[in-house]
């Protein structure tokens, strides 16, 4: 379905306008990692994901999640905020310390959808919000939103790592984008920093094997730990941000302050009150439903939750 100029040159100011802070643009196409995903996954990578494996085949093309997908609209949020750690108190992965993600993306990319509908009667768009079997961070990529770092976070030149990412599929024809290109050269401050070891290289490039990964064993994880991995997650009770904190493409400098800049997002800063290690670890269905009601924390469960801040007292003990 063809667009208008008119259209294609006020969509992106549109994006900006409802609060994010990168958009791009790329043609529907086949997903280009995803004989490398595979590998990934036969060599035991992606730990207890199971639904990862299962979701191998949706992900081969856009057009499984809409048929006649033409375009693909990437969308970045910066996400950055404080995230104080106290010991005694639970450590939360920045991401996670405001409202969920997944709402505040799929809300605002459901307006980009009404407005493009307006604009083009007949368009049909599916938002995606890592829920959706599809190559989110490949798409972006492609889009212009950034290029993979060692620590396979998606990292843009001028604005670093920090920020969600979300996909519009659409069946209008977009003029696309040009891929991001970068690289870290002979860096390699986070798979020096990282706890655990989990930044490896495998098959020609840098990934992450989950099952050493602390963001992995604190949200993903299902069961109790034993020994050695209760020590691995450390203090962290929910996600890991190490190796996007050492990144140095998440520090100022005097001509890109862009990078370590603070989110002003109202929505992203809804921070909440964060019981202790202690009370966590004995918290009970209804104060979880509270504390987790509206945040990506109730990913990992009552269970989990209890378990990781068990395993962090532990750690703090030790
Ligand atoms: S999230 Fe933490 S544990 Fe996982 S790769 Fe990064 S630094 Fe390592
Ligand atoms: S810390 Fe260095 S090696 Fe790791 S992603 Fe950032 S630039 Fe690349």
């Amino acid at each position: 379905m063809s667009v208008s100029e008119d259209v294609q040159s006020i969509l992106k100011a549109e994006a900006t306008r409802l609060g994010f802070d990168l958009v791009g643009i790329c043609a529907a196409q086949p997903a280009p990692h995803l004989d490398f995903y595979k590998r990934w996954i036969d060599r035991g990578n992606h730990a207890g994901m199971e639904y990862l494996q299962r979701h191998e085949s949706l992900k081969a093309t856009p057009e499984n999640l809409l048929p006649g997908c033409r375009s693909i609209i990437a969308v970045g949020l910066n996400y950055k905020q404080a995230a104080p750690y106290e010991p005694g108190e639970p450590r939360i992965a920045s991401y996670a310390l405001g409202r969920d993600y997944h709402r505040i993306l799929r809300a605002r990319l459901k307006r980009l959808s009404a407005w493009m509908e307006a604009q083009v009667p007949g368009v049909q768009t599916r938002a995606c919000v890592d829920s959706a079997p599809i190559f989110e961070r490949d798409y972006a990529r492609l889009a212009g939103l950034g290029w993979f770092g060692k620590n396979t976070c998606l990292i843009n030149s001028k604005r670093g790592s920090w920020f969600f990412i979300g996909l519009l599929l659409t069946t209008a024809d977009l003029e696309p984008d040009i891929a991001a290109v970068g690289g870290c050269g002979t860096c390699r401050d986070c798979i020096d920093a990282c706890p655990t070891g989990a930044i490896i290289f495998e098959d020609g490039r840098w990934q992450v094997d989950s099952r050493s990964c602390i963001s992995y064993l604190t949200i993903e994880h299902r069961g109790e730990f034993d020994a050695k991995l209760a020590k691995r997650i450390g203090s962290w009770t929910f996600g890991c941000d190490v190796c996007q904190d050492v990144c140095p493409f998440n520090h100022s400098r005097p001509n890109q302050p862009m990078r370590a800049a603070s989110s002003q997002d109202p929505d992203i800063l809804q921070s909440r009150k964060w019981p202790s290690l202690v009370e966590l670890a004995r918290l009970g269905e209804d104060d979880w439903d509270a504390l987790s009601s509206g945040s990506a924390i109730r990913r990992t469960g009552l269970e989990g939750i209890r378990r990781n801040a068990r395993a962090n007292l532990e750690n703090l003990d030790a």
